[in-house]
């Protein structure tokens, strides 16, 4: 039986495996030590279950601790994200060659809470070619002359394509509600919609992933700090982000209900504790990898038989 220490591939059902293989191991703390870290690395299903907002189940934000590692440690998370980023890699390339599949991932959060960081490190894994990114901003006059979806449904992934979004149709219970950009008599009225979008999205063949990432308050004034006091992030800082502080819990308890109405077996969301930049980027790498592994995309073969030996002159 191959010793723990050298299990890194990954599978499903191994992490019970090699549980089982440890226990036998009595050569003591080495083996111990490492057999809980392929666990760890291999545990992808099992963080991804820790993470789902249970669909019609009731999200207390304030019973998540953002700080949670979930038993990963920083200085052993580089060659596991690294592994996952590589999988992300090859699973893209399969399912762009394979035109089929699409999926869509949603990124909320609150400012700062690494929305765009989440891009660039995960997301970098991608080929561009492919794979859309789309930030979606205040409304322009043209899209509040429409329903709020208007600006959104041109941006969902086609076959082969994968499509991130940074900020999405989410606002609308958001910031919108927040806000009171809209009465409540509108904006009640989102979250059904919404999940009937996602469900169209789901129905035609679209795999959704959505992401909050939970930060808590102190970080986030470190990070806006750090905008502020950086000129090389100074671009970042808005001064209407201070107000969004402001209203700090009423965004919670707009994340709560948004997460708790609208996670379903279509569009699940995952809450990402996410003060540890490189935990966010583990677990969401993870995510994504399994959730891509779960859709089996495969190269295609040739669109015309080739002779055998054929050589090119
Ligand atoms: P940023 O993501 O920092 O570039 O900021 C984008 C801004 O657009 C945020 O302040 C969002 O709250 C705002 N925003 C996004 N969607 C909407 C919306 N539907 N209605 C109002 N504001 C929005
Ligand atoms: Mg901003």
């Amino acid at each position: 039986m191959p010793t723990p220490c050298h299990r890194l591939d990954r599978g499903r059902d191994e992490a019970a495996t090699i549980g089982a293989a440890s226990a036998s191991h009595t050569a003591g703390a080495c083996a111990r030590e490492a057999a809980r870290e392929v666990q760890l690395a291999r545990g992808g299903s099992s963080l991804g279950k820790k993470l789902l907002v249970a669909p019609g189940s009731k999200v207390r934000l304030d019973r998540i601790d953002p700080d949670d590692t979930h038993g990963f440690e920083k200085a052993k998370s580089d060659p596991i994200v690294a592994a996952d980023l590589a999988r992300l890699r090859d699973l893209q390339e399969r399912i762009w060659a394979e035109n089929k599949h699409r999926l869509l991932i949603v990124l909320q959060g609150i400012d700062t809470a690494g929305k765009g960081g989440t891009i660039e490190h995960v997301m970098g894994a991608f080929n561009p070619q492919g794979c859309r990114v789309h930030a979606f901003k205040v409304p322009t006059a043209d899209e509040l002359a429409h329903d709020y979806l208007w600006r959104v449904h041109p941006h969902v992934p086609g076959r082969g394509e994968i499509s991130i979004f940074d900020r999405s149709h989410y606002e609308q219970v958001l910031v919108v509600r927040v806000m009171g950009l809209e009465p409540k008599s509108r904006w009640r009225q989102h979250y059904d919609e919404i999940n009937a979008f996602e469900q169209l999205l789901a129905d035609d063949g679209t795999t959704i992933l959505k992401f909050f990432l939970l930060i808590d308050r102190d970080e986030q004034r470190e990070r806006l700090q750090a905008r502020i006091d950086d000129p090389r992030k100074r671009w970042k800082f808005r001064m209407g982000d201070l107000d969004t502080r402001k209203h700090w819990d009423d965004y919670l308890a707009a994340f709560e209900d948004a997460l708790s109405k609208c996670s379903t077996d279509a569009a699940p969301w995952y809450v990402v504790p996410a003060n540890h930049k490189w935990f966010r980027n583990l677990a969401v790498a993870r995510i994504v990898a399994d959730t891509l592994e779960d859709l089996d995309p495969q190269i295609p073969p040739p669109v015309e038989p080739i002779p055998p030996g054929l050589e090119v002159e």
